[in-house]
């Protein structure tokens, strides 16, 4: 006959002084522990749009879409929580540390489809001055370009970010294409890669 550890005699009179360890959910509201990884919520201030967490997420619970909308081009960031298996490593790997934060939200029973258990974000996306071409999210230059400090002006797209941020330079919002060949002057604008050699090389 085997005889109950030390171990296990110290549990047992714990559980009876102290109750069972089960909660009542659902009939109680239970308290997840302060470490627990329930849904991860986006922040739309600390986010820069990066999709660092998109490309780390091994079930493939967040998605990112570009695109045109109102005369404005987009990213909408978005997190399907009935995928999600709530593993934080979006949290861990993102840039910035509170773009996507895991909360203690464990409820995701829901009579809905399951479509509806997501999160969406957007962020304003940066077009190159010729081409239109898409070149980041507005929050991920700036954010580079601060990290950078006086470093980023040795790149003119970077500098006229910081300026612009710091309203010492004019923004080129609009969405028309660039239809003469590139000038010397041309470079001093913000371009997608292929546009700033093009502008170098032929200026
Ligand atoms: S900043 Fe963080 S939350 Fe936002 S896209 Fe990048 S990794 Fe994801
Ligand atoms: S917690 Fe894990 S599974 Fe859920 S969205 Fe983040 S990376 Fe994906």
């Amino acid at each position: 006959m085997r005889y109950p550890k030390i171990r296990e005699l110290k549990e047992a009179i714990r559980a009876i002084l102290k109750g069972p360890y089960t909660s009542e959910f659902p009939y109680q509201p239970h308290k997840p522990y302060e470490r627990f990884r329930g849904a991860p919520h986006f922040h739309q201030e600390d986010c820069i749009g990066c999709t660092a967490c998109f490309q780390v997420c091994p079930a493939g619970a967040i998605e990112f879409k570009d695109e045109l909308r109102s005369g404005k081009a987009k990213r909408t960031l978005i997190v399907h929580w009935d995928k999600c298996i709530c593993c934080g490593q979006c949290q861990a790997n993102c840039p910035t540390s509170k773009g996507i934060v895991l909360s203690q939200d464990f409820e995701m029973s829901t009579t809905e489809e399951h479509a509806a258990l997501f999160e969406s974000i957007d962020k304003e996306i940066v077009l190159c001055g010729c081409c239109r071409d898409i070149i980041a999210p507005r929050d991920q230059i700036l954010w580079v370009a601060r990290r950078l400090g006086a470093l980023c002006f040795s790149n003119a797209s970077l500098m006229l970010f910081y300026l612009n941020a710091l309203n010492l330079a004019s923004r080129d919002d609009s969405l028309k294409l660039h239809e003469s060949e590139l000038l010397r002057s041309d470079r001093i604008k913000v371009l997608c890669p292929r546009c700033r050699r093009e502008a170098v090389l032929k200026s």
